[in-house]
This record gives C-alpha cells, sequence and structure tokens, in this order.
C-alpha cells in the first residue's frame, strides 16, 4: 500500500479548500488538495466501471495490441479502472499516481477483483525519480493531464513520459474537448467517461486558463476540480516538441470527422 506525506488529506473528513476565491486556484500542486477521501470513495459512483467498460470497448486494448505493446506504465491511475481493466486483458502493468489517497483506493479496488497491483507514488514531473525501467506504453487517461496548469509543468511531464519509454514506445493520452467548451460553451449527449447514471459533472466557470467543474452526487453532496483547458492542437504540438513522431488523434474513440463534436480527444503518439 503506499503511504502518504500529503498532510491533511489523507484523513477520512479532509474537505476539498479552494478558499474565498476558488476561481483564483490555478496550479498544478493544488490536485493532491482535489482529490479529498469523500471525492475518491465517491469516484467509483462517478465513472461507473461497469457501464464505463461498455463505453470504452476494447479501444485502449486493441490500440496496444496491433502495436504488440506489453508492458504498460498507467501514470494516472485513479481509482484503478485501466490499470484492472488492462491487468485482466494480460497486460504488465504498473499504476502510478500522485495522489496516495487515489493509489490506496485503486490498490483496494485490485483487490476486490483478486488482483495486485503494482503502485508507485509519483509525481509526473519526477517520474523517472520513482519509476525505473523502460516500458512499451504509457496511458494517460481520463482528463488528467488537464491537471497542469504550468506550460513548464507540460513539456517537463511529456519530457518525462517519453525518457519512461522504450525506443519504440507509445503514449495514449486523452483529453476533454475543451475547444468547444471555450469556443461554443459546454453541452453534452454523451457519456463516456462520467457514466454514473445520477451524477452530474459540469463546468461552474470557463475562461481561457480555467475550467473549473462540479461533480453532484444524488446524495447532495458535491465536489470540484479546477483544470486547465487545453486545446487540442495545443497539446498535439506539445507531443511534437518533445520528441513523439507519429501522432494520431481520436475524436470519442472514433477516426476524427467521424463524430463532429466529440466530448473527448484520444491521442496516440508513437516515438518512431
Ligand atoms: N485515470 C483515472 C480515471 O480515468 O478515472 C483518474 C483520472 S483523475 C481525473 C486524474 C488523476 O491524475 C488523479 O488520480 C490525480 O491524482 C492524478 N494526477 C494529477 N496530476 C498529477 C501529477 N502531476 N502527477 C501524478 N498524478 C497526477
Amino acid at each position: 500500500m503506499p503511504s502518504s506525506n500529503e498532510p491533511g488529506v489523507f484523513a477520512p473528513d479532509a474537505k476539498q479548500d479552494y478558499g474565498d476565491d476558488p476561481n483564483s486556484v490555478r496550479n498544478t500542486e493544488h490536485y493532491k488538495n482535489e482529490y479529498v477521501r469523500g471525492f475518491v470513495d465517491k469516484w467509483d459512483e462517478l465513472i461507473d466501471w461497469d457501464a464505463r467498460a461498455e463505453s470504452e470497448g476494447r479501444f485502449f486494448i486493441d490500440v496496444l495490441k496491433a502495436r504488440g505493446k506489453k508492458s504498460v506504465l498507467d501514470v494516472s491511475t485513479g481509482t484503478g479502472f485501466h490499470s484492472v481493466q488492462l491487468l485482466k486483458a494480460g497486460f504488465d502493468v504498473t499504476s502510478v499516481d500522485g495522489s496516495a489517497e487515489m493509489l490506496a483506493k485503486a490498490f483496494k479496488n485490485a483487490m476486490d477483483q483478486d488482483l495486485m497491483l503494482k503502485t508507485v507514488h509519483a509525481d509526473w514531473r519526477w517520474l523517472n525519480k520513482d519509476v525505473h525501467g523502460k516500458y512499451d506504453a504509457i496511458i494517460c487517461l481520463g482528463n488528467s493531464f488537464t491537471h497542469l496548469f504550468e506550460e513548464d509543468d507540460r513539456r517537463r511531464a511529456l519530457a518525462e513520459f517519453y525518457a519512461a519509454l522504450k525506443h519504440d514506445g507509445i503514449l495514449i493520452l486523452d483529453q476533454r474537448n475543451y475547444d468547444r467548451i471555450l469556443d461554443d460553451g459546454f453541452s453534452t449527449k454523451h457519456k463516456y467517461y462520467y457514466c454514473g447514471d445520477k451524477v452530474s459533472a459540469e463546468p461552474e466557470y470557463v475562461d481561457d486558463s480555467l475550467a473549473r467543474f462540479k461533480y453532484s452526487f444524488p446524495d447532495g453532496s458535491d465536489y470540484h476540480l479546477n483544470m486547465f483547458p487545453i486545446r487540442k492542437d495545443y497539446v498535439r504540438g506539445l507531443l511534437r516538441d518533445v520528441g513523439f513522431r507519429k501522432l494520431h488523434t481520436y475524436g470519442d474513440f472514433m477516426e476524427e470527422g467521424e463524430e463532429k463534436a466529440p466530448d473527448f480527444f484520444v491521442h496516440v503518439a508513437e516515438k518512431s
């Protein structure tokens, strides 16, 4: 089990704290304080593993298998959904997260299915300090990359991902379609990632450097995440800048263009 040196966050009754002016909280470090125990316990209600497995189908498994990949580093493990799916499909998975609270939940979720996760508590910006060895593939899913507020942090994290991959490794990174949210406002008819039936996930405030989402649960509780709205082509540019040579972007698990206004983009970036 991971241990934590995050004061206050690893307590059962820890509360999210955005201070008096929540829209001013725009920093990369804050994610550790957002995933408090109450929110982490509710995360699986939000994503509903069965519904999510059905909507994603074999997409990630097929992308990995088509390229002959076996060892996978899940850098945004969260509560373990993708780590568990990939373990079940026979991949050799290592599960990383910067939130000890999330990793502990993932470990328990896997144990409940008689699976043992290999967990590493690490921040992406210093990934290779804690993660040793080279992987066939890295996955960074569930709109996680958007937690990075500074361009330097994004470049640094991608460089760390690049370095942890074998010479022909691939990175699979997804993001919300922030272009649509920034340009047209938020609306969705889809439910690809956040599949829980009675849970709503909606932006409460959006500008060029903040998307503050509110997650409301049936018991009346609500939680927030402050994220940086990254545009699709900007992320593609960053992936190229750090050295990925082949880049393919899907919209809601389909070839771009098939789905006119996808909720999510998935970038598959290959080193060679
Ligand atoms: N992938 C999971 C899913 O789809 O359900 C979790 C997604 S959750 C939105 C984002 C995850 O990324 C959290 O578990 C958070 O702790 C982790 N994270 C965010 N910033 C990070 C960083 N700089 N280093 C390591 N983990 C980070």
